[in-house]
């Protein structure tokens, strides 16, 4: 057994690597130690199990080996430019290798009528050729400890410059495991490799590095992802249970007056079944004197707001205030206006606190957080602040959570001596595999279901051509008495030429639809914040039926009898944008349209993106694609990167390892909370050395 000492060995003493390799080993790709090199996976391999027949080989460009001989060499001149160019000869047929650089080398140490083993990228033009192959005489191919399955590993181009190649960090990674006899600590427990037939460490690791076959490859790498996975959960999972039971929550055990007035008297319309289950999550997590941490996952319009509402309720018959967060202004008054709607006549104090509300009403809040004489807040940011003090605030929600870091959750909790509940809301569906992974220490609550009488959506995507068509459906549509939106991109790199675009287009749907007959509405970000809530509110009211904007809009602004969206330079939005804009309709009775209007020109990403939009509504569907499209580190936005700086699993292709880690890190946990069983110990003895360090790869082996 290696001990982990023998593995933080310093780089510097491994055979091969001299002072000067160590520093660049260090600063080019990280590794101070064994154990470093020995975790440096490879990126791809190199298939060199077979080998082809010169009249096997396909137009397809492939990476292919084969065995022959050179009859011939000569030099070829071409525009000023010389290249060496071979005739290799097996018993099928002949093929070309060439070489633009080091002929010298080549003519001298290449050997004529010998059989040699090539290897490289086929090209076709009137024959096979093949350009600076890799070879080697077949004799000493024999003889050499190749794997079938060639690591590539990752390089620089430093280290490539210095002459730090595959075949050297493959050649130290020999001396490693001659060094450590290979046999490394064993991870997971007996019984879970037992039951999963996961490969042992030891094996594992030899076959990462040097694979004999594409099947013990993929034994290797399934064992090394679901132990990279089933870490970051047990952790994950871990800290959820400890928080549980270390931090002690606001026991809301009453549901008091307020609520139950509300739900009896106030309540605007029946709850849907998914409002309902979540709830009652929520009041489950609030009276089990654990501190609740949750995140509320529905679609655009799915109902979170009433929910959010009924849980500040259930803190506020406790004798617990309650803030509500949105990302952005307009937001935040939405909620405030749509709030104070629903909360009449029930004797609750409400106000909002945004970076634009006056000195006066600031103090008069502050006294009233203080005093405890105002219940329920909402704002933006500035509820972060520092000098925002309550006398005793109970439940935190978060509306839009992937414009907020950990940090500002953080914030929240030191806003009261015993930590609020919080609760996260989003309408960025995200793919529940990846919320497992962000958000493992939170519990997740999902609303999947719409309120009834809701038409789906329909959605098409017209090009610029096509332009008057779409202005003669606006207007029928405008006749039937619904109202329009019209969204232009906003890129901050860009925005005179966005402000620019949506000026043109205004100037053209202005000519198009003529005052007084229509009445047109602009909301850009270069207004001051009065402006847009005059235009918004005009709209709101329906004095206004078009409403040209930037993405302002894009969240939370609800206006019912809104029907169509269209989406300007629609290529240009991400799908996730293109969803939440899209939800500014259908929130009425009526059928509701988004157009997504794009140039002719289209880049493939785009097309996918527009061929999604146009078939589904599933905001669950859409963020699987934009996942793979994308790429989780970019979805979220954010530099979520310590859970996602994964280094061999894949968090979008390895879907299903990560439910089978996430379940036996669950089971793990469950059957042995302390980590105390003796099949255990290399659990507890690995998960110790990671609380220590950050880095899970510097303990799993
Ligand atoms: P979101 O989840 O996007 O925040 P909202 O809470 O703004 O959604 O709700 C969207 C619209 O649906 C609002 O107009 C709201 O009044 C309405 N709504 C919410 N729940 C129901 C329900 N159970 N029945 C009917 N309408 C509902
Ligand atoms: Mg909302």
């Amino acid at each position: 057994m290696v001990q982990t000492n023998l593995l933080q060995t310093p780089i510097d003493y491994l055979k091969g690597v001299g002072p000067n390799r160590a520093d660049l080993l260090r600063q080019e790709l990280g590794i101070h130690t064994y154990q470093d090199l020995l975790n440096l996976f490879p990126n791809r391999y190199l298939d060199r199990t077979r080998y082809y027949k010169i009249n096997e080989l396909q137009r397809n460009n492939a990476e292919v080996q084969v065995i022959g001989r050179v009859v011939h060499l000569k030099t070829v001149e071409h525009k000023g430019k010389k290249r060496l160019v071979a005739t290799l000869r097996d018993e099928t047929g002949e093929m070309e290798l060439v070489w633009f650089r080091a002929h010298k080398w080549i003519r001298e140490s290449l050997k004529i009528n010998q059989p040699y083993v090539i290897f490289g990228k086929t090209n076709w033009f009137n024959g096979f050729s093949m350009a600076h192959p890799d070879m080697e005489l077949l004799e000493d191919h024999k003889r050499s400890l190749q794997s079938g399955m060639q690591p590539v590993y990752p390089s620089t181009e430093k280290l490539a410059n210095k002459g730090i190649t595959n075949r050297v960090i493959n050649k130290l990674l020999q001396q490693l495991f001659r060094e450590t006899r290979g046999r490394f600590y064993e991870t997971l427990p007996s019984d879970l490799l037992a039951e999963l037939k996961l490969m042992p460490k030891s094996e594992a690791m030899i076959n990462i590095h040097f694979p004999r076959n594409g099947e013990l490859l993929a034994r290797a790498q399934y064992r090394l992802k679901f132990e990279e996975l089933f870490y970051i959960q047990l952790q994950l999972i871990a800290r959820n249970l400890s928080n549980k039971k270390k931090i002690k929550g606001l026991p809301f055990e009453e549901v008091g007056e307020h609520f139950k007035n509300f739900y009896n008297d106030h309540l605007p319309f029946e709850l849907t079944n998914a409002q309902k289950r979540v709830i009652r999550e929520i009041r489950n997590d609030l009276g089990s004197h654990a501190q609740m941490n949750r995140l509320l996952q529905g679609d655009v319009g799915s109902g979170k707001t009433i929910v959010a509402l009924m849980s500040m309720l259930l803190a506020v018959d406790n004798n617990y205030q309650a803030c509500l967060v949105a990302p952005t202004e307009i937001l935040a008054q939405q909620h405030y206006n749509g709030l104070s709607a629903l909360l009449e006549g029930l004797h609750i104090g409400i106000r909002l606190l945004t970076g634009s509300t006056s000195r006066a009403d600031r103090k008069e809040i502050h006294d009233g957080l203080k005093s405890g004489s105002l219940h329920i807040l909402v704002g933006t940011h500035a509820v972060l602040e520092d000098k925002v003090k309550f006398k005793n605030l109970g439940l935190a929600i978060i509306d839009e959570q992937h414009r907020f870091g950990v940090a500002q959750r953080s914030k929240l909790w030191h806003k009261n001596h015993t930590p609020p509940h919080i609760l996260v809301m989003t309408a960025t569906p995200i793919p529940r595999t990846l919320a497992m992974s962000l958000y493992g220490d939170l519990d997740i609550s999902v609303i999947d279901e719409l309120p009834p009488g809701r038409k789906p959506i329909k959605t098409v995507h017209r090009y610029d051509a096509n332009r008057l068509k779409v202005f003669a459906f606006i207007r029928d549509e405008i006749k039937k008495g619904r109202q329009i939106y019209v969204v232009y991109p906003l890129i901050e790199e860009s925005e005179k030429l966005d402000y620019k675009d949506l000026m043109d287009g205004y100037a053209s749907i202005e000519r198009e639809f003529p005052r007084p007959d229509y009445q047109i509405s602009v909301v850009h970000g270069r207004m001051k914040a009065e402006d847009k809530d005059y235009e918004m509110d005009r709209f709101l009211r329906g004095e206004t039926q078009i409403m040209i904007a930037t993405t302002v809009i894009e969240v939370g602004v609800n206006v019912p009898n809104a029907s169509v969206m269209i989406i300007e330079s629609a290529e240009r939005f991400g799908l996730s944008q293109l969803h939440q804009l899209r939800g500014r309709v259908g929130r009425g009775a009526e059928q509701s349209f988004c157009i997504l209007m794009t140039g002719h020109k289209l880049s493939n990403d785009s097309k996918t993106r527009l061929e999604t939009m146009c078939a589904t509504n599933d905001g669950f569907e859409i963020a699987e694609v934009d996942l793979r499209l994308r790429g989780p580190g970019d979805l979220m936005g954010t530099q979520q990167s310590g859970v996602l700086n994964l280094k061999v699993a894949d968090i979008v292709k390895d879907n299903e390892i990560l439910k089978a880690a996430r379940y036996y890190a669950i089971r793990t946990l469950k059957d042995d909370p302390g980590l105390k069983q003796e099949k255990n110990r290399p659990v507890a003895y690995t998960y110790q050395q990671m609380a220590k360090h950050k880095n899970i790869w510097t303990y799993i082996s």
